[in-house]
């Protein structure tokens, strides 16, 4: 295939930022890459919200203030570049009506936390020309920001909306800058992680240590002692869109 001089140049251009940010990147994803999660080794992370409890605090947001923090995730005024990681969505959005119509009466309208749901099939990997993208033994469906060359097919291919364009340069729309997570650049995706810089340290992601009412419960879904399997033996639990075939691994307690 011949590449003009125009594209040399900006295929040379993105090269370059990738070496430049090569050093951070290997920094964060050194454990994750790896998929060796170093003193919390899983053999398939999930994540369990218990709905009653997360209601008990209506209007609370500190699960999302803390992912925002942690990542450096920008805000925009203007909702068309909105970036999102973790956000609260109404029920009837998250569950379409067909399947919870007569659900108790104080969920339609609840908002519940959405995410990443770290598909066990995950389209969004499968149509990534680069891998950019990429599901870990361990169920977490990494980015490599580095990698990410902005064709958006995995923003097309999530059907959860999980995903976010960066359509401007998003460092001058963070609140507080932590400085030990790469910042993002104009032209790339993003999304929930499930935050594997803190796995690798035995940490649990962000959004469970913030969460005041403990409703979101992190753990190993294949050890049969963990948390959120007594939780899923004993709740009756749902998952967004079964019906796709995608096997997220979000569960939410009803
Ligand atoms: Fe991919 Fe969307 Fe599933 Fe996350 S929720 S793994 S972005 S398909």
């Amino acid at each position: 295939m011949r590449v003009g001089r125009k594209e040399f140049l900006r295929l040379s251009g993105l090269s370059l930022l990738a070496l430049a940010g090569k050093k951070v990147v290997n920094a964060i994803t050194s454990a994750a890459q790896a998929n060796k999660p170093a003193t919390r080794p899983a053999k398939r992370w999930a994540m369990v919200i218990d709905i009653k409890r997360c209601l008990q605090e209506q209007g609370c947001t500190l699960c999302i203030n803390a992912c925002n923090q942690v990542h450096n995730v920008p805000r925009f005024q203007d909702r068309r570049h909105e970036v999102k990681w973790i956000w609260k969505e109404a029920f009837q959005h998250v569950f379409p009506p067909d399947g919870a119509e007569y659900m108790v009466a104080e969920l339609p309208g609840a908002p519940l936390p959405v995410f990443c749901n770290h598909c066990d099939n995950p389209p969004c990997v499968r149509v990534c020309p680069t891998q950019a993208t990429w599901r870990r033994e361990d169920g977490i469906v990494m980015m490599d920001w580095h990698r990410c060359i902005g064709c958006r097919y995995c923003v097309a291919g999530c059907p959860y909306g999980s995903r976010s364009f960066n359509w401007v340069d998003p460092r001058p729309h963070i609140a507080r800058l932590t400085p030990d997570f790469p910042t993002r650049a104009k032209g790339v995706v993003e999304k929930c992680t499930l935050c594997p810089e803190r796995l690798a340290e035995g940490r649990p992601p962000a959004c469970v240590e913030a969460c005041k009412p403990k409703a979101m419960v992190f753990g190993d879904l294949e050890d049969p002692a963990s948390e959120v399997r007594g939780l899923l033996n004993t709740r009756y639990a749902i998952r967004r869109k079964p019906e796709l075939g995608t096997r997220p691994q979000v569960y939410y307690l009803v």
